[in-house]
């Protein structure tokens, strides 16, 4: 009877750690995830700081300008021009004679 009581009380300790075990996995992943996480946010705001607005091709800075109602990044250096997402068919929607105007002022005729 003692020896079964034994028994009975190591089966729950070992239980009990096992689940100790399990949780403290748990937390210390869930405290890896939290890391990583704050680790990708901080990455990206660095790269942004770093590039934001600069020229890809020579890394002067860029210059937002409207071009007929569509603001074009265009490089302050080597006038190279570039357009955000959305905006190439912002341009490609406008009429065929907004559009002839807009590439006049791009190439500045
Ligand atoms: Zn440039």
């Amino acid at each position: 009877m003692v020896e079964q009581d034994s028994r009975r009380e190591d089966e729950w300790f070992r239980q009990n750690e096992k689940e100790l075990i399990e949780a403290a996995r748990k937390a210390r992943e869930a405290r890896e995830r939290e890391r990583a996480e704050h680790e990708a946010v901080e990455a990206r705001a660095k790269l942004k700081a770093a590039h934001f607005m600069k020229c890809p091709k020579c890394g002067h800075d860029l210059k937002e300008t409207d071009f007929s109602g569509v603001d074009i990044d265009v490089c302050s250096y080597c006038e190279g021009v570039f357009v955000d997402a959305g905006e190439l068919e912002e341009l490609f929607l406008k009429r065929e004679e907004e559009r002839r105007g807009l590439f006049r002022k791009l190439l500045r005729l």
